[in-house]
C-alpha cells in the first residue's frame, strides 16, 4: 500500500497510518508539516496522522467536484446514480470489518454497536436512498385560465450542484452517508469534512467510492478543523452550491454567517436537550428500559438521547431506581470486547466539559443518585471515561437542565399533572426530539403531538423511517431531511409553465 494510502489494520494495531485527504478521485500525498494527531478515546494513544487540508487543497476539491457536474455527473439518469447507490451500499458490505474497525477506533464506541448501528444503517441509508430517488415523481398542475385556455405547471428538479457535507463525530459514518447518499442520489457532487476527532471512516469510504466506480470529483474529503481550517474555507468557498451540517448550534451559527454573504441554502441538523416523560402508569420495567437506552446508548453522544426525564409522581422512585440499577449495570470496558455495553467521551476536552457540569450540578444542590466521577479503567486509563450519573433536585432553571450536556447523564424532575409535564418538556430553546411513556395511547398521540420538537416518540426512542422527516426545531436546527425532504434539499427545481 502506497504511503499516503489510509490504513485500516486490526485492534490493537498502534503502527503509525496517515488518513489523507480525497480530491479528484485520488488521494492526496500528505504534507508532513500539516498534519494532527487521531487520537483513541478508549486508551488516550495517537494511532495515526491525519493530513490537515489547507485553502488550497479545499479549492481544488470545490473545483473537482464542479468539474465532475460539468463532465456529466449532473446529467446521469436516475437509473445510473441508483445503481451507483446500491454497488457503493454492497461495497460497504464488502468490508464492513473495516469499517467497523475504523469507527471504533476512531471513537472509542463498544464495537457490537459499530456493528448493529453505525455501519449498519450506512449501508441501509444508500440502499434507502436509491430506493427513495428512483420511487420520486414530480409535481403537475393544470390551471384553468380565462377564455376556456388551460396551462400546464410542471417541476423540474436539477441537483443543487456542489454540496459541502460537515458532519460532527458521534456516528460519523451513519451521519455522513444520511447526508452523501441522498446528496449522490439528486445527482449533486459532495465535498465532505469530517469531524477532526473521527476522520476514519469518510476516508474509507473514498475506497468504497472509487471501487463502486463514482467519477472523480463526485465525492471529495478534506480532513481538518472548523474556525482557520478546513470547515471555515469550505464554507466560506464560492464555489459551494450549499451546506448541509450536522452539529452543534454554536457552530451551525457560524456557518450560517459564512454563507450569507453568497446566500446559499442550509440544512442543519443541530443540538438537542430532549426530554422524556414517563407517566404513572407506564410498566416500569419496560419504561426503564427504553429509558436507559435513550440516556445512556453511545455514552449519552446521541443529538436525540434524553437529558431531562420528567417522572409522574406516583413512579418517581421506582423509575428512578431502576435507571440506576441500569447504570450500574453499564459494562465500560475494552471497546473490541463483545460484552462491552459503554465506551468513553470522544477526548479528554469533552469530558473536562461534562465535568464541569457535574460540578455545576452538585453547587446547585442536585443529589447524585449515581455517578459523577471517573470509573477505574486498569489498562484504559489513559481514555476519556465518565461515570454514567443521575441527579434529582434540579428544575428547568439550572444551567445542566437547559445546556445540552451530550454525555451519559440525566436530571430526573417529578410532575403532576399532563399540563405540567407539557409546559416542563416544551421549556426549552431546542426542539429536537421527546419521548412519551405511557400505557394510554390517546395520551401518548395527545402529548407527542404538543412536543415542540422534530420527532416524538410514545413508548420508543431512535425507532427511524428513513423516508420520514428529521430535523429539529429552534436551537434544533433548519429544514428536515429524510424520504423527500431530502430530495428537496438537494435539489433546485424549475417550474415550467406551457400555456396549451
Ligand atoms: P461541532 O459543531 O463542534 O462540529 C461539527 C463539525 O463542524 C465538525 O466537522 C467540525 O470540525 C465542524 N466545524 C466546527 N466549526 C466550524 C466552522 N466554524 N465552520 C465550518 N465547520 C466547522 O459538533 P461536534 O462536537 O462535532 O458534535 C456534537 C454536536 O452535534 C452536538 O451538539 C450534537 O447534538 C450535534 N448533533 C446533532 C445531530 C442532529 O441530527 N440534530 C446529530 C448528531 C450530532
Amino acid at each position: 500500500m502506497p504511503a499516503h494510502e489510509p490504513a485500516f489494520n486490526g485492534p490493537g494495531d498502534t503502527s503509525a497510518a496517515w488518513v489523507s485527504n480525497f480530491v479528484d478521485g485520488e488521494f492526496v500525498e500528505p504534507d508532513p508539516g500539516r498534519s494532527f494527531d487521531a487520537v483513541d478515546p478508549a486508551t488516550g494513544k495517537v494511532f495515526a496522522q491525519v493530513h490537515e487540508a489547507d485553502g488550497p487543497l479545499v479549492d481544488r476539491a470545490v473545483n473537482a467536484a464542479r468539474r465532475a457536474l460539468d463532465q456529466g455527473w449532473a446529467d446521469t439518469t436516475v437509473q445510473e446514480r441508483v445503481a451507483l447507490l446500491r454497488r457503493v451500499a454492497d461495497g460497504i458490505e464488502r468490508r464492513f470489518e473495516d469499517f467497523v474497525t475504523a469507527e471504533v477506533r476512531d471513537t472509542g464506541k463498544p464495537v457490537t454497536q459499530a456493528r448493529t448501528l453505525d455501519v449498519a444503517r450506512a449501508v441501509q441509508n444508500f440502499r434507502a436512498f436509491a430506493d427513495i430517488v428512483a420511487a420520486a415523481g414530480e409535481e403537475s398542475y393544470l390551471s384553468e385560465l380565462a377564455g376556456g385556455r388551460r396551462a400546464l405547471n410542471y417541476t423540474v428538479r436539477k441537483p443543487l450542484g456542489v454540496v459541502a457535507v460537515i458532519v460532527p463525530w458521534n456516528l460519523p459514518l451513519l451521519l455522513l452517508t444520511w447526508k452523501v447518499a441522498p446528496a449522490l442520489a439528486c445527482g449533486n457532487a459532495v465535498v465532505v469534512k469530517p469531524s477532526e476527532e473521527t476522520p476514519g471512516t469518510a476516508t474509507l469510504l473514498a475506497e468504497v467510492m472509487r471501487e463502486a466506480g463514482a467519477p472523480r470529483g463526485v465525492y471529495n474529503v478534506v480532513h481538518g478543523f472548523g474556525g482557520g481550517s478546513a470547515g471555515q474555507f469550505l464554507t466560506e468557498h464560492e464555489g459551494i452550491d450549499g451546506v448541509t451540517f450536522t452539529g452543534s448550534s454554536a457552530t451551525g451559527a457560524s456557518v450560517m454567517r459564512a454563507v450569507a454573504p453568497r446566500v446559499r441554502p442550509v440544512s442543519f441538523e443541530l443540538g438537542g436537550k430532549n426530554a422524556a416523560i414517563v407517566f404513572d402508569d407506564v410498566d416500569v420495567d419496560e419504561a426503564v428500559d427504553g429509558l436507559a437506552r435513550s440516556v445512556f446508548t453511545n455514552t449519552g453522544q446521541v443529538c436525540l438521547c434524553t437529558e431531562r426525564v420528567y417522572v409522574q409522581r406516583r413512579v418517581f422512585d421506582e423509575i428512578a431506581d431502576g435507571l440506576v440499577r441500569r447504570a450500574q449495570g453499564l459494562r465500560m470496558a475494552d471497546p473490541w470486547s463483545e460484552t462491552t455495553t459503554t465506551g468513553p467521551l470522544i477526548s479528554q476536552t469533552h469530558r473536562a466539559k461534562v465535568f464541569d457540569y457535574m460540578a455545576s450540578a452538585e453547587q446547585a444542590g442536585a443529589t447524585v443518585l449515581t455517578g459523577g466521577g471517573v470509573p477505574a479503567m486498569g489498562d484504559l486509563s489513559g481514555g476519556s471515561w465518565i461515570e454514567p450519573t443521575l441527579w434529582t433536585g434540579l428544575t428547568n432553571k439550572d444551567r445542566e437542565v437547559r445546556e445540552e450536556i451530550f454525555g451519559p447523564v440525566a436530571a430526573l424532575i417529578p410532575f403532576d399533572t399532563t399540563e405540567e409535564a407539557v409546559t416542563l418538556a416544551n421549556d426549552t430553546d431546542y426542539g429536537l426530539a421527546a419521548a412519551v411513556w405511557t400505557n394510554d395511547l390517546r395520551r401518548g398521540h395527545d402529548v407527542a403531538q404538543r412536543m415542540r420538537t422534530g420527532i416524538s416518540w410514545v413508548n420508543t426512542w431512535f425507532t427511524r423511517e428513513l423516508r420520514s422527516p428529521f430535523g429539529g426545531a429552534g436551537l434544533s436546527g433548519i429544514g428536515r431531511e429524510g424520504g423527500e425532504h431530502s430530495l428537496h434539499f438537494y435539489t433546485e427545481p424549475t417550474n415550467v409553465c406551457v400555456q396549451l
